[in-house]
């Protein structure tokens, strides 16, 4: 399964449709969540996902006259997941966190799972049910068959991502293996040496949330004003996640064809959300962004990606194997015991391809030089 995403311009009329179906998606979502919690605390009763599915022609006015039936069955089953969820953390005793109503504006997509919309044929417009023909740039091809159509507002661009089935032919790769170390300093450095240095635009989209969270919390709370800056607030996240896709599309597209097999760190979900420091969550997200893209292109392409174990790739030595304990401001990783003297980041893009069992039993490793580096990939941001 693929996703594919493309804008969407829909017209004043369209637009004012769009969001009234996800307001009537919402008022769904919030009453089917009443129904569930109410049938519970009054009869302990557990309401399932297809006595609210089987009850939903009888709501014909409430709802069925404005969504598409499929949609609104889509709803039902986002909460059906939602409670899903939760009684899985109840089971295995963590704090289990009960399916909470979705406020105003807070229910942004809203999915056609198998039909209800359609494309034109020369590919310009999107039909859907109950709202309309959309005007869309199909700025790449699409591939494959599409299974889903999701149509999704972000602040106030809207977008449609098709999930399409593609099939991937057999391949084999003739690249070799590569171990990729994420980092703050560098957006990466790969174990042959190549680094590929943090894109300018990340930072100064950084600096630009900044600002714009400092401009939010000076405006007072309910004022219009507060609203305006909240709004640029969005915009700019939503600009710096277009980015991110963007340059992960790219370096990914570079290392699926160059290397066979692609090593990186398993991400560490839990503390990718409870972390506040906005610099390394936007690092954070753009990893995740770039191992998802690197797997589906390495697959296509006859290689894989493989995830290993993070803990101590840069304190650990990657030729004799000893633990070299060093904060982040040394740059440099020196081995007392091997006398191993490399770059810290390669240090462990190093350990990471050798956790892959793809790198050689003792690699051999050489200090890097401007003579014997070779031209690093370009990637442009
Ligand atoms: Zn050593």
């Amino acid at each position: 399964m693929r996703s594919y995403r493309y804008r969407l311009f829909p017209n004043r009329t369209q637009e004012t449709v769009l969001i009234s179906t996800l307001e009537t998606c919402r008022r769904l979502y919030n009453n089917a969540l009443v129904e569930r919690r109410d049938a519970w605390k009054d009869e302990l009763r557990c309401v399932i996902y297809r006595e609210q599915q089987d009850a939903l022609p009888g709501n014909k006015d409430e709802y069925q006259q404005q969504v598409h039936s499929q949609v609104l069955q889509d709803v039902l089953r986002r909460l059906r997941k939602a409670f899903d969820a939760f009684f899985r953390r109840v089971r295995n005793g963590e704090t289990p966190g009960y399916p909470r109503f979705k406020g105003k504006g807070r229910y942004d997509s809203l999915t056609y799972p198998q039909s209800g919309f359609s494309l034109s044929p020369d590919e310009r417009r999107l039909t859907l049910s109950k709202i309309g023909s959309i005007r869309i740039e199909l700025h790449r091809p699409l591939e494959g068959r599409v299974k889903t159509c999701t149509i999704k507002r972000d602040v106030d661009q809207w977008y449609v991502v098709f999930s399409c089935e593609v099939e991937v032919e057999a391949r084999s790769h003739g690249g070799t293996a590569v171990g990729v170390d994420v980092g703050l300093e560098k957006f990466a450095t790969l174990s042959d040496g190549t680094v590929i240095e943090n894109p300018r635009f990340l930072r100064e989209s950084e600096r630009k949330i900044k600002k714009r969270q400092r401009r939010v919390s000076r405006r007072n709370k309910g004022s219009n004003r507060r609203k305006k800056a909240k709004k640029e607030l969005a915009r700019a996240h939503r600009k710096v996640r277009n980015q991110r896709t963007d340059f992960a599309h790219k370096l990914s597209r570079q290392l699926a064809d160059n290397y066979s097999t692609i090593t990186f760190e398993k991400l560490n979900i839990l503390n990718m959300v409870q972390n506040h420091h906005l610099a390394k969550s936007i690092v954070d997200a753009s990893w995740n962004t770039l191992i998802q893209y690197t797997t589906y292109k390495a697959e296509e392409a006859g290689g894989k990606v493989v995830l290993v174990d993070p803990k101590n790739t840069s304190q650990m030595c990657s030729r004799c194997g000893m633990l070299v304990k060093k904060d982040l401001s040394v740059r440099v990783h020196s081995c007392w015991n091997c006398g191993l003297a490399i770059d810290r980041d390669l240090n462990a893009a190093l350990n990471i391809l050798n956790r892959s069992g793809w790198g050689p039993p003792d690699a051999p490793v050489e200090l890097e030089t401007a003579s014997n580096r070779e031209a690093p990939l370009v990637v442009e941001g």
